[in-house]
């Protein structure tokens, strides 16, 4: 299982849940920041850093693409290098940011991973950052990972100073646990498919690798 996401904690963001989850559950995962490199090298450091702490005690690799933090362009250097990525791990399924989402480098990362994966891997797409502009296909119940979820986050420091992603991810799986089942104690993240592969393929992948039955 791969997730490729812009920049160290959007990971944790959205779908750290299932990520624990897997992680408990053996899954093999590998997580891809492709956003590393900084205005400055001392903040590009703090922030890998900060990365490394949130998945210190979960069972995870974790890989770098160094490519600069507001600075994405869908171009031939940025399409090969996401493309060539993914190859090489060859995984079973890819989980990238929505295609609609607010962030400029989600968006292009988001196409070129859709585009890199053609028909070959299966992808789903993380829901938006407020939930805007996106209607789930897929839920998973992370209640009893949140607490994890958000210490996990609680690790990058140096972005909530300015924005308090805590309760805003606390709102935003409440929502969509709301959504999906109806209660107020729920958790849940939500996907959509995103990807050309074919559809019964994907489902199967998913039940297995999210362990949710047949
Ligand atoms: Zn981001």
């Amino acid at each position: 299982m791969l997730y490729v996401f812009a920049h160290p904690d959007d990971a944790e963001y959205f779908c750290g849940g299932c990520i624990i989850s897997n992680s408990q559950n053996e899954k093999n995962e590998t997580i891809v920041c492709c956003a590393t490199r900084e205005e400055d090298e001392k903040t590009a450091l703090i922030r890998k850093k900060e990365t490394i702490n949130a998945f210190l005690d979960y069972n995870v690799k974790l890989d770098w693409l160094e490519f600069c933090d507001g600075q994405f362009f869908y171009d031939r250097m940025h399409f090969q290098k996401i493309k060539s990525y993914i190859d090489s791990i060859s995984p079973d399924i890819i989980i990238t940011h929505n295609q609609y989402d607010y962030h400029n480098d989600h968006r292009i990362l988001a196409r070129m991973v859709f585009d890199a994966s053609s028909y070959r891997y299966p992808v789903l797409q993380t829901d938006t950052i407020n939930g805007n502009d996106f209607t789930p296909e897929l839920f998973v119940d992370i209640t009893n990972n949140m607490e994890k979820k958000l210490s996990m986050l609680s690790c990058h420091s140096s972005q909530l100073a300015s924005v308090n992603y805590i309760d805003m991810v606390k709102i935003l799986n409440l929502s969509r646990g709301l959504q999906y089942t109806g209660k107020t104690n729920c958790y849940c993240e939500a996907f959509g498919y995103f990807s050309r592969y074919h559809a019964n393929e994907i489902e199967k992948r998913i039940r297995k690798l999210f362990c949710l039955g047949d």
